[in-house]
């Protein structure tokens, strides 16, 4: 081989190794999951034509795809993908932070508080709802949301932003979780302009009796602003947090067909994705993972007038679907997230990415 072909064979295997190595070895101090429920392609894309400007998300490059059939069904509900994503189980539909045996599995957050980093969930439902309870309780069934709030109560989650307060408060068990909170040492907040004065500490922030309303009806910035918050209060650990959000009701604009219910769910959303990078690219050791549990409707997009930014949507189902769906992720490590795999996937990849192990 010539001198110069031995050069840039040199050169080449140089960049290969060492793009590699670097790519893979990155840990991050931080990990903010967010989760678009329902958020499948079209609805991302929808987002994308109603938008005045491109969206936050359109700026990430590291995407991948994860297939989203739980263990006894090909078309998932919110709690077996919730629990597949949360603890890297397949589980039933219905399930909340169990395998299909009904044994209790940890998920991310929790093995991000045994390695002493501090954790929050922040979404635009009742915190009790299948979503994020896959992160924090072990129930046979999703609609077990009293229980569900005792499991928030024993989690010792540091942050919690959204609705449910009834489930915490006007129970069977007659117990007041509310008060039992407090006494733990929580600052409790009953609407946004509480959160938002809470500075440090252990949060409970439970903003309506059930699910904060949808974005059109007067939850306003409520995801964004919380996200912001919550971010500000866990990063004041210094060993790192991990961070779930949730835009819970992309999806329930996709059980009723209703394409400007999901658009500005979708906005919202995606303004709440625009705090997580803005806080990932100052701090520069965070990892932002975007992705979604299942697809919600079916939608397809027929017709968009450039003029009036209007979709024209057909619909399959008002239930859920078996597609597969988008990751996108940025900052250390990201590019683990890229590829085909399963929705366990995620959970895997989190995990790898802050170097525990499962137990
Ligand atoms: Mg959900
Ligand atoms: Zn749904």
């Amino acid at each position: 081989m010539k001198r110069s072909g031995l050069i840039l064979f040199a050169f080449i295997a140089m960049f290969l190794f060492g793009s590699c190595t670097a790519e893979t070895d990155q840990k991050p101090d931080n990990i903010i999951l967010l989760i678009g429920d329902g958020m499948s392609f079209a609805h991302f894309q929808a987002g994308i034509l109603a938008s005045e400007t491109p969206l936050n998300m359109e700026q990430l490059t590291k995407i991948g795809f994860i297939f989203t059939s739980s263990a006894d069904n090909f078309t998932t509900d919110s709690g077996a993908a919730g629990t597949a994503l949360a603890t890297g189980v397949k589980t039933n539909n219905g399930f909340i932070g169990m395998d299909p045996d009904g044994n209790p599995v940890k998920s991310i957050l929790h093995l991000a508080s045994d390695n002493g980093l501090s954790t929050g969930v922040v979404v635009t439902c009742a915190v009790t709802h299948a979503t994020p309870a896959a992160f924090i309780a072990h129930q046979p069934s999703r609609n077990m949301a009293e229980e569900i709030a005792l499991d928030y109560v024993n989690s010792g989650v540091d942050v919690f932003i959204g609705g449910g307060r009834n489930h915490f408060e006007n129970r069977e068990d007659g117990r007041n979780l509310l008060s039992e909170l407090e006494e733990m040492g929580y600052m409790m907040a009953y609407n946004m302009d509480e959160v938002m004065s809470v500075s440090t500490g252990k949060m409970a922030g439970l903003v309506a009796p059930n699910h904060p309303p949808r974005y059109d009806e007067g939850r306003g910035d409520m995801l964004p602003d919380a996200v912001e918050k919550a971010i500000s209060i866990l990063n004041q650990d210094p060993s790192g947090f991990f961070l779930i959000v949730e835009g819970a009701q992309i999806d329930w604009g996709g059980h009723d067909n209703d394409i400007e219910y999901i658009v500005n769910e979708m906005l919202d959303f995606d303004r709440a994705v625009g705090k997580a990078l803005e806080f990932a690219k100052n701090d520069g050791n965070t990892l932002v993972v975007i992705t979604s549990d299942h697809d919600t409707g079916g939608m397809a997009l027929h017709g968009y007038d450039p003029e009036t930014r209007e979709i024209t949507a057909g619909f399959t189902t008002g239930g859920h679907t078996g597609l597969m769906q988008p990751v996108f992720a940025w900052g250390p490590g990201a590019e683990r997230f890229t590829g085909m795999y399963e929705n366990t996937g995620i959970f895997d990849r989190m995990l790898e990415s802050f170097g525990f192990s499962r137990n």
